[in-house]
């Protein structure tokens, strides 16, 4: 999958990627990334990109000229790749929509600055994705934010194929069960019983269990989105016995 990213500080996503599983992804030919500065489309004199807002107020609006010449080279280089602006305003992305991105060739992300864009870019801009109630500085940690949650589905990039589909918010709709390594003790805590017995079977039946658990308890919104197999039933039932809630 191909991202064309379109920011004023392209070192910052170059140096996360310096650094991460998405840089190692991009090394192994997962994904193609590639920046583009809108300073070098400027055509303003010191290469500027931003002015004072017309009807005055604070702070500085992103000029469009640059930023349309940039999306429409962006676009040459990566055809038929849809334009996401990453905007506090645009549709909050969930583990679902990233799903569905995956099966895409490729992205072109717009990543804002100051008080945002000219909302004349909007007519060049297929998609608004917000990756969350508040304001950041900046589109670029929304834009690696998404790159990384979708690069994460893609073939190849986890160690096991089966590791995205036990994730939170994966098909099952629960949360991820608890998870343990060494040491076996800590701080005068164990590991659960049966994560040492090498029952596959009963340590696959727990994990679900504790899914369950997990997420009626943390995520009421999730669980009443979901309907409870048989087996889920008696999961949770045994659960609750054990609690004593019966
Ligand atoms: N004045 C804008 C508003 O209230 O909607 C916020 C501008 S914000 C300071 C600057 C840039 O950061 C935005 O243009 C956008 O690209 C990015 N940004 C900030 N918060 C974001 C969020 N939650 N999701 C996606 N992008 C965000």
């Amino acid at each position: 999958m191909r991202f064309d990213v379109i920011t004023i500080f392209p070192g910052l996503i170059r140096g996360y990627l310096d650094e991460g599983v998405l840089g190692r992804a991009e090394g192994r030919g997962i994904v193609a990334i590639e920046t583009w500065n809108p300073r070098d489309f400027s055509g303003f004199p010191h290469q500027r990109v931003d002015d004072r807002p017309f009807g005055g107020g604070p702070g500085m609006v992103m000029m469009a000229p640059p930023l349309l010449a940039c999306i429409a080279a962006a676009r040459v280089a990566n055809p038929g790749a849809p334009v996401v602006y990453l905007s506090p305003q645009g549709k909050p992305l969930s583990q679902k929509d990233l799903q569905v991105m995956a099966g895409w060739l490729g992205l072109i992300l717009l990543a804002g600055r100051y008080e945002g864009i000219d909302e004349r870019v909007m007519g060049a801009v297929d998609e608004e994705w917000s990756i969350g109630d508040y304001v950041l500085a900046g589109g670029e940690l929304p834009a690696l934010v998404l790159m990384e949650g979708l690069s994460r589905l893609l073939p190849g990039f986890l160690g096991h194929p089966d590791s995205a589909e036990e994730d939170s918010f994966s098909s099952s709709g629960l949360l991820d069960c608890p998870h343990y390594t060494r040491p076996e003790w800590c701080n005068g805590e164990g590991v659960p019983d049966i994560l040492l017995s090498g029952d596959h079977r009963r340590i696959a039946r727990w994990r679900h269990q504790q899914a369950l658990l997990r997420t009626r308890i943390r995520r009421p919104d999730l669980w009443a989105e979901r309907s409870l197999t048989r087996e889920e039933e008696i999961l949770l039932k045994e659960a609750d016995m054990a609690e004593g809630k019966y």
